[in-house]
């Protein structure tokens, strides 16, 4: 037995080049066990054929929003009642915006929007549709709505473009169903499970959170750049999901996966940071875990920098904008609660207190990030909380378990 055992899948293929996986996808979940119908989109039936499709399914395609034959024998919204989890293999940047507007144009945006069960999708399309804003629009309405996300991944691309956008391999597509099956076995969709489970401290708060460095660039192949894997601001966005709220995670460069059930807004820049964060704004909290690049160069070039035998080239650098300080002295939409890092390789507290008030936040997490303590892209992180009024000193623990109890310590006040 697995959990995909019996379980009954409504497969949707958007058009996409990268539907032919899905059709690798449809063996893999019957290996499992599992039985699948597959609905074709018009653009989708351009990159596999319906008999491949029915092939593999053993069952009929489903692609026509008026064949009266269907809606006799199966209408559309049993169609997408009648299983466990909807799965969007490929969603394309169309399928998405249709799906975040809840439009029912067809067969299977309205089979989604009649469902009444969890639903995950696996976007594909070319890298700047991807990061367009309103591809990320949607993506984050969606999320709020509770769909389910897996991939894109990194790569190069049919377009020959290279950057996220690549939809999810088959087998990661198989992990992330069987996790949404483990989690909402029996129950109903994402957004009412996330609400029925556990204490939910943060219920009904929107909680605001950096993480990873920013990458200021030279040229087209150089930048400049912090140390930091995200690791501990990830965490918190994590925790703080974990504890009921809606979290927006504004994400530099980094290599490690997306915490579930937290909206992702991936940056480059301090100002592309400065700039996500507040159109996230009006938050209850806002935690500044990421590392920013304090200055950039002033002018990047637009091509490749040559040796050219003059020696090396002088960098004129200016100061970014202070995301933490901006935000905790912003007169009309300050977050109540504005928690910023300090990571210091000397006297850590002083900084601490010093930064408490230069910023004019309300509590820093202090850390030792010297070399020796190797808390730099480790697992493993000893803080100090300095307020104003009091210092906490926590013994070394896992990240996450940092992210925890910093969580905790954040409801407590914010809940005072
Ligand atoms: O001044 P320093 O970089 O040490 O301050 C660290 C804190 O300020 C962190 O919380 C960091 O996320 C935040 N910060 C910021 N924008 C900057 C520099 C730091 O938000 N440009």
């Amino acid at each position: 037995m697995t959990v995909l055992s019996g379980k009954r899948i409504l497969l949707i293929i958007g058009g996409g080049i990268a539907a032919y996986k899905s059709l690798d996808l449809i063996r893999r979940l019957k290996e499992r066990g599992a039985s699948v119908r597959g609905v074709l989109t018009k653009a989708g039936a351009e990159f596999v054929t319906p008999l491949s499709v029915s092939g593999l399914t053993g069952d009929k395609v489903y692609a026509d929003l008026f064949s009266l034959t269907d809606e006799a024998e199966m209408g559309h919204i049993q169609l997408s009642r009648d299983a466990d989890l909807l799965v969007v293999a490929p969603a394309t940047a169309d399928l998405m915006a249709k799906m975040a507007q809840g439009l029912a144009s067809d067969l299977a945006s309205t089979a989604l929007l009649a469902t009444d069960k969890p639903v995950l999708i696996a976007p594909a399309m070319n890298v700047r549709m991807w990061q367009h804003p309103a591809t990320r629009r949607n993506r984050a309405q969606l999320e709020a709505d509770g769909v389910l996300v897996v991939g894109p991944n990194d790569g190069a691309m049919a377009c020959g473009e290279f950057g996220p956008g690549r939809m999810a391999e088959p087998m990661e597509i198989v992990a992330a169903i069987e996790r949404a099956l483990g989690e909402h076995r029996d129950l109903p969709p994402p957004a009412a499970v996330q609400q029925l489970s556990g204490p939910r401290p943060l219920a009904g708060r929107h909680v605001l959170v950096t993480s990873g460095p920013t990458h200021e660039p030279i040229d087209p192949v150089r930048y400049i750049a912090n140390r930091s894997s995200g690791k501990q601001g990830h965490a918190i966005a994590a925790a703080a999901a974990e504890a009921g709220a809606r979290v927006t995670l504004v994400s530099g460069p980094v290599t490690i996966a997306d915490p579930d059930g937290v909206t992702v807004v991936q940056v480059e820049t301090a100002r592309e940071m400065l700039a996500a964060v507040e159109a996230a704004l009006p938050a209850d909290v806002a935690i500044f875990a990421a590392a920013v690049a304090d200055w950039r160069v002033a002018r990047s070039a637009d091509e490749k920098i040559k040796k050219d035998g003059s020696g090396p080239p002088s960098l004129a650098m200016v100061e970014n904008p202070d995301i933490l300080a901006t935000v905790a002295q912003h007169t009309e939409q300050r977050p109540g609660l504005v928690i910023g890092f300090a990571a210091e390789t000397e006297t850590v507290i002083d900084h601490a207190r010093a930064k408490l008030a230069r910023k004019r936040c309300d509590l820093i997490v202090a850390n030792d990030v010297s070399p020796e303590t190797g808390i730099m892209g480790g697992d493993r992180n000893t803080v100090h909380l300095v307020s104003p009024d009091s210092i906490e000193t926590w013994p070394e623990l896992p990240k996450t378990e940092v992210a925890r109890r910093l969580i905790a310590a954040i409801a407590a006040r914010v809940t005072r």
